[in-house]
């Protein structure tokens, strides 16, 4: 990776996963210049207070750039990309950052025509609850996984450009499907934000949510971490990736259900075979993590 460098890159959507891209790469020296593109100039200019990019850009800046990072709600993506369609030069890699790829590809396909070749679809399993470029930081990717959905359409050239911008970030390359991506993290991480985000509503919305939150302590602080999260992005998921999302919601309640019925019997053997099977499953997952 060391003599990985690319020109010129363009963030689309300075936040958290644009920014840390932005850090990474400058940390990694494997770019030249860094250009800003959003929809908010006042963030941008943040972003290039704080050195995250080093110009705030505009759409003609795609045309000679060697990458292209799309990262903002996957619900914007599609009338992002017809934007910048009509200026993308012959030679310009596009990936984006987006949490779910069926709908994301769908709309490339329709936004992208014939260039539809110079997009490489990814999404950067690194992530935090905070947002804004003001939370970016370079070490965002390093040891994490990136999936990378491949079209037909992709070169091997362009497949090569969009694993080592994510390799010389730190992150650890894997390929899917996109069907495959969005029904594997509708389980493991759409539905616990979904979870999250509706039980701190839920609690919030009653007559004694004053004392329920002054009484919680680290246990509930950890279940709803991810409740922080920004809720346009996740607003976007959750409707991008419903029908997967609805199958793990249907599977959690069937789940919850049969936990209710261990409770009303007041099944002990039962209750604990369930947590001891859940603590043993977690652990086995952590594990290789906290080496
Ligand atoms: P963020 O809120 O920190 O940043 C999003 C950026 O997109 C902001 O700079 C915002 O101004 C910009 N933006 C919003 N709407 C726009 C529009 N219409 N046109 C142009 N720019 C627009 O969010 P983030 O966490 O950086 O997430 C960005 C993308 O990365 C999303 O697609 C998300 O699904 C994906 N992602 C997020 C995480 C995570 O945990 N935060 C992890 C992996 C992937």
């Amino acid at each position: 990776m060391a003599d990985f460098k690319l020109d010129k890159v363009v963030i689309y959507g300075v936040g958290l996963i644009g920014g840390s891209f932005a850090l990474a790469l400058k940390q990694s020296s494997a770019v030249g210049e860094v250009v800003g593109l959003g929809r908010s100039s006042a963030s941008l200019e943040v972003a290039q207070g704080l050195g995250v990019i080093d110009r705030v850009g505009e759409l003609a800046d795609v045309r000679d750039a060697d990458l292209v990072l799309l990262a903002m709600p996957v619900g914007k993506m599609e009338a992002v990309m017809a934007a910048i369609a009509p200026h993308l030069g012959d030679k310009t890699i596009v990936v984006d950052a987006g949490s779910t790829k069926q709908d994301v590809v769908a709309a490339a396909q329709r936004a992208f025509g014939n260039k539809l070749a110079q997009f490489v679809p990814c999404h950067p399993i690194a992530g935090a609850e905070k947002s804004g470029a003001s939370a970016a930081h370079a070490r965002l990717y390093i040891d994490k996984r990136v999936i990378v959905t491949p079209l037909q359409e992709n070169t091997p050239f362009a497949i090569a450009i969009a694993e080592a911008a994510w390799t010389v970030c730190g992150g650890d390359v894997s390929v899917m499907t996109p069907a495959q991506h969005d029904a594997v993290f509708a389980a493991v991480s759409h539905l616990p934000h979904l979870l999250a985000f509706t039980l701190v509503d839920a609690l919030a919305k009653r007559p004694d949510a004053a004392e329920l939150f002054a009484n919680a302590g680290a246990g509930f602080r950890d279940f709803t971490r991810i409740a922080s999260s920004n809720p346009e992005m996740w607003r976007d998921i959750c409707v991008a990736n419903r029908s997967a999302l609805i199958a793990e919601v249907d599977q959690y309640m069937t789940a919850l259900l049969q936990a209710r019925v261990l409770l009303a019997e007041a099944d002990a053997e039962g209750l604990e075979s369930t947590f001891a099977n859940a603590r043993e499953a977690r652990n086995a997952w952590l594990e290789p993590l906290e080496k």
